[in-house]
């Protein structure tokens, strides 16, 4: 116990997931509505409009401009400072939800009722099991016809590989819907639809299925064969079991309408309750307390800013311990100096305000001048580096070609910066002086075409080049590293940070040299 162990218990860090369409823009205005926040309601679908439109050039610079007011939206519920990272939808700025996701101490994932688990889903689940990232799913849309909830409930236990625990109960679904019954407590929340562009009101609240009124809206028939559905759930499925959902091993699921802010209270308040405060954090060197006095975080998101003068990036910071105030002296471990951070931003609604103070689980956006990178830790004078900011192996791989080949040093700098924003890696092979661009979506080429032009004055383009997948080279053994060093050295290359890293032209190639060189590990992620 600390003075600062209850200001940390009151946070709540998480972010929504889903596969796009699901509705998570839609639940996120819902959710800043209960915050209290609710001019931000516009900004979400302002920028959801801008994200859409992908071709268009000023629509992709102001998307990366909202985003860094709205990556992060700090609003206050019941007696908690709840944090909401917000993750970027396109499938090809994937690398960017990653690195958020180790910025977060739990997640919400929505599901499309009719749509049940998609390709998104399940790779976004991936992620969160590498640190094992406590869960609570939504299940939406529960307003048009969709898929049995019993059905739903086994497709998650199956394709995501988590035990559910159904916490709310929908009465009907479609035209049919009626409410929802919360199993925990019995009681029942009716339905009333919201008409298109209104604040939906919170149908009432009765005591239970033998409540009278509910045959106001249920024949006696329904509600009998509703008593039986209900029962036979609770007999088949996992009652909700608190530790279990903290070890990422169940989640508890809701159902509702996300359009008709139904069920997005009873949600609110399931992550108040039960999700996690700020917990502990690993180090290389310790485990930090979040309530411990000292201060320290990591940098886990470098992102552009809107503004084209300025050209400063954003970092964006996770607090792990100790307290941000203004003007606080903190040391960059990675270089070794002092700095001090005077202007930090926080994230109050979607505002961008000077941060006065932040504790464990908040973020601050930091501006960067090129000396900040992904992974980065500050802390006030200890020596410690926070673990588990992975970079994934790209997908996509292209080879820089300048038009005028005297600007190669302005793109090599400009490929090293963006390349530190994280959304897209440099690699350079050590037999050619080509530059490669691994990415997760072909858009991150465009992205990079363009504000090479635009920020660093160089004209390229991105050419097909014959990688398909690469894998980071670790060993234990010097001699052997060395040995296979000089036989594949026409596939190896140095990432930014100067790691060895193998460039696999197929993924059988990829394979048989696993195969040949069982004494190394080929990695599928870099940890920072
Ligand atoms: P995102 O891509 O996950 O951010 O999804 P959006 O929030 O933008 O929603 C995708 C589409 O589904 C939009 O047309 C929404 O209006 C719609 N939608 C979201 N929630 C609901 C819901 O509860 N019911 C219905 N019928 N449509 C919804």
């Amino acid at each position: 116990m600390t003075e600062l162990t209850p200001e940390v218990a009151r946070r709540r860090t998480f972010a929504i997931i889903s596969h796009p369409d699901a509705g998570k823009t839609t639940l996120t205005e819902k959710l800043l509505l209960y915050g209290g926040a609710i001019q931000m309601a516009g900004t979400v679908k302002a920028r959801k409009a801008a994200r859409h439109a992908t071709s268009d050039w000023m629509a992709l610079e102001k998307e990366r401009g909202i985003s860094v007011t709205s990556s992060v939206m700090q609003f206050p519920y019941r007696d908690c400072v709840m944090n909401l990272l917000d993750t970027p939808g396109h499938a090809d700025f994937s690398e960017d939800t990653y690195r958020t996701l180790t910025a977060v101490d739990s997640c919400l994932m929505v599901i499309d009722a009719a749509r049940g688990v998609e390709e998104r889903t399940i790779k976004l689940m991936e992620v969160c099991r590498l640190r094992d990232t406590p869960i609570i799913t939504f299940v939406n849309k529960l307003d048009r016809e969709g898929r049995e909830p019993v059905e739903l409930l086994d497709e998650i236990e199956s394709v995501l590989g988590i035990a559910c625990a159904p916490v709310s109960w929908p009465i009907g679904m479609g035209q049919r819907l009626k409410g929802i019954v919360d199993l925990i407590t019995g009681q029942v929340r009716l339905f009333v639809g919201a008409r298109h562009g209104e604040r939906a009101e919170a149908g009432a609240l009765l005591d239970g299925l033998d409540d009278p009124r509910l045959l106001e809206h249920l024949d006696a028939q329904d509600l009998a064969a509703l008593r039986d559905e209900i029962e036979l759930v609770q007999g088949a499925s996992a009652s909700f079991d608190l530790d279990a959902y903290r070890a990422g091993r169940q989640t508890p699921v809701f159902f509702g309408s996300a359009i008709h802010n139904f069920g997005v209270q009873e949600l609110l308040d399931a992550v108040v309750s039960y999700a996690p405060s700020p917990g502990a954090q690993t180090a290389v060197e310790r485990e930090v307390q979040p309530d411990e006095p000292a201060f320290t975080g990591f940098v886990f998101k470098i992102q552009a800013n809107m503004d084209p003068a300025h050209r400063d990036r954003v970092a964006f910071f996770r607090v792990c311990s100790g307290a941000y105030e203004r003007g606080i002296r903190v040391k960059h471990v990675r270089i070794g100096r002092e700095q001090q951070l005077a202007n930090a931003i926080t994230f109050m609604a979607g505002e961008r305000e000077g941060a006065e103070r932040a504790v464990a689980g908040d973020i601050l956006g930091i501006h960067n001048h090129g000396t900040v990178r992904i992974g980065d830790t500050f802390t006030q004078g200890e020596s410690l580096r926070y673990t588990g900011i992975p970079d994934f192996a790209p997908e996509l791989f292209r080879r820089a070609q300048l038009r005028d080949p005297l600007r190669s040093k302005a793109l090599l700098k400009g490929l090293e910066q963006l390349s530190e924003e994280g959304a897209t890696q440099l690699f350079r092979p050590l037999t050619s002086n080509d530059l490669i661009l691994g990415a997760v979506g072909v858009l991150q080429f465009e992205v990079a075409a363009y504000r090479l032009k635009h920020e660093y004055g160089v004209e390229a383009t991105f050419e097909p080049v014959n990688v398909v997948t690469c894998r980071w080279v670790h060993g234990d053994d010097p001699k052997k590293l060395d040995e296979f060093q000089r036989r594949a050295e026409a596939n190896l290359a140095l990432d930014g940070n100067g790691e060895l890293v193998y460039l696999a032209p197929t993924r059988v190639n990829l394979n048989l040299t696993e195969e040949r060189w069982p004494d190394l590990r080929f990695l599928a992620t870099r940890e920072h």
